[in-house]
Formats: C-alpha cells, sequence, structure tokens
C-alpha cells in the first residue's frame, strides 16, 4: 500500500521519480473504486490542452513507451505521488470560479488517463459538478476503458494519433495502432467532440504518406473540431537521462516552421481544420 503523498502545483518539465515505490506495476493495476490514485503533478494555467484556460492533471501510468516522450517519469505509477481523488477536487475547487468565468475547465493528462480510468473518471465527474468543462488527453490505446459511463462526464478527447501506418505506430511507440483508431471510430459515432494531435517527429512521423493517412482518416470526422500540429522539441531529454533511458531522439532535430506548414497544408487540403 502506498503512502499518501501531497501534490505540490508544479510543471509537466519537472522530473518526478521514485515518490511510490510500492505501487503496483501500472500493466497490472486492480483499481478499486477511484477513491485513489498516482499523479505526476498539475499546472493551473494553460491555454493549449483545450479550450479558454485549464487547470491540467498530469497522472502517472502509460502503457506506451514513445521513442520521443516528454515525460518518461510519467510512465510508471511509482514515480507518482499518491493522493486521493478528493484531494484534487477540493485543490480545483478553489479554481473554478476562475476557470469558468475564463470558459475552461479541468484537462486530464499523462501518461495516459485511462491507465486510472475509476481514479480518473471520478475526479472527472467532480469536475462536472462544478460545471466545469472535461477533457483528457489520451493515446487511445485503452479506448475499451472509457465506456460510456466514462464518457458521460467527458466532453472533449485529446486524441494522440502518432501514425497511420501501423508498423511506425509499433515502431514509435511499442503497440498496436488498432485501438486508437477502433476508439476514434466510436468516438465519431456517438458524435463526442475530439481534438486530433499529431506530433511531428522528423525522421519517425514526418512521411507524407504517413500524415496523409491520419488526414484521410480523421478528415470525415464531423465530431473532430481540430488537429493540432505538434512540432517535436527537446525539452524532455534531460528526463530520459536523469532515468539512465536509452534516448533513440538524442540527434532528433527540432520541426522547422517550413515541415510544420507542410504538415499542416496536407491536414487543411484534406479537409481538416488544422492549426
Ligand atoms: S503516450 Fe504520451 S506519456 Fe505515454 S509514452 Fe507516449 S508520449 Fe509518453
Amino acid at each position: 500500500m502506498s503512502q499518501v503523498g501531497v501534490l505540490e502545483a508544479g510543471s509537466r518539465h519537472d522530473l518526478h521519480v521514485g515518490i511510490s515505490p510500492d505501487a503496483p506495476d501500472e500493466s497490472a493495476l486492480q483499481e478499486a473504486d477511484g477513491a485513489f490514485g498516482y499523479c505526476h503533478s498539475y499546472e493551473t494555467s494553460s491555454r493549449y490542452d483545450g479550450p479558454g484556460l485549464r487547470v491540467v492533471l498530469f497522472v502517472s501510468g502509460c502503457l506506451l513507451r514513445c521513442t520521443y516522450c516528454h515525460n518518461p517519469d510519467t510512465w510508471h505509477l511509482k514515480d507518482g505521488t499518491y493522493v486521493s481523488a478528493q484531494t484534487v477536487l477540493d485543490r480545483l475547487g478553489s479554481f473554478a470560479p476562475a476557470l469558468r468565468a475564463l470558459g475552461g475547465g479541468l484537462t486530464i493528462s499523462g501518461g495516459e488517463p485511462l491507465v486510472q480510468a475509476a481514479f480518473t473518471r471520478r475526479i472527472l465527474a467532480g469536475a462536472k459538478d462544478m460545471r466545469l468543462h472535461t477533457a483528457i488527453e489520451t493515446s487511445g490505446f485503452l479506448g475499451d476503458r472509457a465506456d460510456d459511463r466514462y464518457l458521460s462526464v467527458l466532453d472533449l478527447v485529446l486524441l494522440d494519433i502518432k501514425s497511420s501506418n501501423p508498423d511506425t505506430y509499433r515502431k514509435v511507440t511499442g503497440r498496436d495502432l488498432a485501438p486508437t483508431l477502433k476508439f476514434a471510430e466510436r468516438l465519431a459515432a456517438i458524435g463526442k467532440p475530439v481534438w486530433v494531435r499529431f506530433t511531428l517527429v522528423p525522421g519517425w512521423t514526418d512521411d507524407p504518406d504517413n500524415v496523409e493517412g491520419i488526414a484521410r482518416f480523421v478528415a470525415p470526422m464531423k465530431n473532430v473540431q481540430w488537429v493540432e500540429v505538434q512540432p517535436f522539441h527537446q525539452m524532455g531529454e534531460f528526463k530520459w537521462k536523469a532515468m539512465n533511458l536509452e534516448y533513440k531522439c538524442a540527434n532528433t532535430p527540432a520541426s522547422t516552421p517550413d515541415l510544420t506548414e507542410r504538415v499542416i497544408g496536407q491536414f487543411r487540403a484534406a479537409g481538416c481544420n488544422a492549426r
């Protein structure tokens, strides 16, 4: 049993490791009622992770191992702080009037929010009780865990589609692409608002055919409000080094403005609202 800790406001770029050494492995977690869970940190004033001003909660646990991940210290539950959902909601409550006034809300990112689906659902439901807009950022790999009850307290899904090619997806993430596409199709079928996010990593995901495949898949989906192209950067490199992990993107350059414009142009040409 992990010790309950104190979750401090911070930044996604802060390094957190080894805080809850007794935590279960993220692939073997058996959640009970979601009253407690593991978190990396939270930010209080993001304008990029959903509409309006956002509180962004970064939860621990992810089953993917993206080569370019900016936050490998969110992969394992043992690196997170064990906190109660009520503590998170109490903290969120103090920001709720400002978030409502500025048309914002809560976004749960990670890590992967669906690793701790009971915990994150409980927090999302509490945010809805505060009349806040709610969002999660997810790879969609565990989309089956977002059942109808989960989706009922979710206003927006920020869905990371990292590739349209199963081989590239496996090379970049270590996992199968199919569950993400299945989740995207389910969200489209029920009309749940989605912003698709695509991380543009030169040499890994920038192939025109790869981009074209995502664009063609997404363009007919009326529920997809935006496709956001997110240029790769090296801000996470220090975490890989500090954690003694092999960082395969050490020599990967940042995306140039020309490359970013080309990719945004590909999405727009396919009929997507892209930025
Ligand atoms: S899905 Fe996100 S948190 Fe998980 S490894 Fe990939 S980039 Fe990192």
